[in-house]
């Protein structure tokens, strides 16, 4: 998607040798319109595919999939990481090690909210090792529910999330992929 990719050549910051900092965009302060293109462009290549629901994590994943949910007419749901009194006690859970933040945390999803049978489409904002994704998934399949596809906005090529989706058969659209950082960020 050349938009997207413009906007992460001309603003993004590489951080730590391969930690990629979007803030001006899409982790921080969020551009609405490009937002509505990325959900656009999704809606697209995912046109074949049945959805009833988008899923996502707290706290970066929830502006992009609220909007690609509004493409796509369908409620949108986030996985709790902390701790809240919204979140009812039956629900379903997993532990997910956070690539950012160095540590093992646990994402919960009421069981009211993820049904058996429904064909569930994840998103997120960052693919590195696959951490995020794959416990997303875990959770689809403690539903009983089906797994649609992954849509990630940007995968890190250079970690292996993406090609063990890929291995396993996920039907994974990225919008933009990082080859490398290390002579200025190319992409695949
Ligand atoms: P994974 O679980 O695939 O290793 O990492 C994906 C999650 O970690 C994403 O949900 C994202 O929030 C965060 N993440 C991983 N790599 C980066 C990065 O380079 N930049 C930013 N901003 N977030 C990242």
């Amino acid at each position: 998607m050349k938009i997207l990719k413009d906007r992460i050549l001309k603003e993004s910051k590489v951080q730590n040798g391969d930690l990629i900092k979007v803030g001006s965009f899409l982790n921080h302060q969020v551009d609405i319109d490009l937002m509505n293109k990325i959900g656009k462009e999704f809606q697209k290549r995912f046109k074949d595919t049945k959805v009833d629901k988008i899923l996502t994590a707290e706290v970066s994943g929830i502006a992009i999939a609220a909007i690609v949910a509004q493409y796509f007419n369908v409620p949108m749901v986030f996985a709790r990481k902390t701790k809240s009194h919204n979140l009812s006690k039956d629900v379903y859970a997993t532990d997910v090690y956070s690539f950012t933040g160095k540590k093992t945390y646990k994402i919960k999803v009421s069981k009211e909210y993820l049904k058996r049978n429904e064909n569930i489409l994840i998103v997120d904002d960052f693919l590195a090792n696959g951490q995020a994704v794959k416990g997303l998934i875990k959770l689809v399949n403690k539903a009983d529910a089906n797994l649609a596809g992954v849509g990630v906005v940007i995968e890190k090529g250079f970690q292996l999330g993406g090609e063990e989706l890929r291995k396993e058969g996920i039907n994974l659209e990225s919008l933009a992929i990082i080859e490398s950082v290390e002579d200025g960020i190319r992409f695949r």
